[in-house]
């Protein structure tokens, strides 16, 4: 295994302007592997699960390039901030493919995307629910000219849902596997775990899915355990976000995980001070596979996701 550090900013006094990559088989036939954590800094089960694995693995499994990075923000992580890089206030995984020339994060994600993402075959971005986000296990992939083995990827993974995003009506863009999947990688965002804890469950189930997804790829020599099988998980082929028009207090009353029925009222936000009150209702029916934890809301502030 190789440790190389790659540089964000010459300033090194800035927190999170050194990313260490790993790189494992470099050059050997075999498929190329890119695995990444800790793009949001607070999602601590995924970089638990992904160093649990590398701490556990016998490297001579190992057939192919595996290129890893187990946290992609130690700015965030550092000053326990959510969703996005302190530097500049942007959210690196909108950020992909990056720009040299752009701010922090742009840069970073710039680095990231040469270094880690563009040398490999598959991709594999693991996540969790941040701080504030509770969240139903996930794996996500971008339609593209790959799709057929970003699914088998996704499935691989062995959660209980999937959802397929087309791009043109996707709620948000820049995404790391989403930028992968544009230039022809199969690369996949998986999430496990909520609200920034370190649940040893969730990172036992998270490392799992990564073993099961490393082996399918031909990446890991298959042993036993990761053959064990699951069953299929659900795919869903579009994805809801829903807003709040104002800000003020959120009161969820489904929890996520739950299927609800088009129309159905899944909770309300109340304006703290006056009378004003948003009734939250499904716009069509679907399963809430995260959702916003906090009461404290502000005006256009995301409130769940809901797979159809
Ligand atoms: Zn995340």
């Amino acid at each position: 295994m190789q440790l190389r550090n790659l540089r964000i900013d010459d300033d090194l006094s800035l927190v999170g302007s050194e990313v260490p990559l790993r790189v494992y088989g470099e050059g050997t036939r075999g498929p190329r592997v890119g695995v990444m954590a800790g793009v949001h800094g607070c999602e601590y089960v995924a970089m638990a699960a992904l160093q649990k694995f590398l701490d556990s693995v016998d490297e001579s499994r190992i057939k192919g390039e595996l290129r890893v990075i187990t946290m992609a923000n130690a700015a965030s992580f550092w000053t326990r901030t959510s969703f996005v890089v302190p530097h500049d206030g942007k959210n690196l995984n909108r950020s992909f493919p990056g720009n040299p020339e752009g701010s922090f994060t742009e840069r970073l994600a710039h680095v990231i995307f040469q270094e880690l993402i563009r040398p490999v075959d598959f991709f594999i971005d693991m996540h969790s629910g941040d701080l504030v986000e509770d969240l139903e296990p996930f794996v996500l992939f971008e339609e593209s000219d790959v799709t057929d083995r970003a699914r088998a990827l996704a499935q691989s993974y062995g959660l209980g849902h999937v959802v397929r995003v087309v791009k043109s009506d996707s709620p948000i863009s820049g995404t790391a596997s989403g930028a992968a999947a544009e230039i022809g990688i199969a690369a996949i965002t998986a999430e496990v775990g909520r609200c920034g804890l370190l649940e040893h469950d969730a990172v036992d189930q998270h490392e799992r899915g990564l073993r099961r997804a490393l082996v399918h790829t031909g990446v890991l020599e298959v042993r036993g355990e990761e053959e064990v099988p699951t069953s299929p998980p659900l795919e869903h082929s579009s994805w809801a976000w829903l807003r709040s028009p104002i800000s003020g207090w959120w009161s969820p009353r489904v929890s996520v995980g739950h299927y609800v029925e088009a129309g159905e009222q899944i909770g309300e936000v109340r304006e703290i001070e006056g009378l004003g009150r948003h009734v939250v209702s499904a716009p069509s029916s679907g399963y809430l596979l995260f959702m916003t934890s906090s009461p404290a809301v502000d005006v256009d502030g995301l409130l769940l996701g809901l797979a159809c």
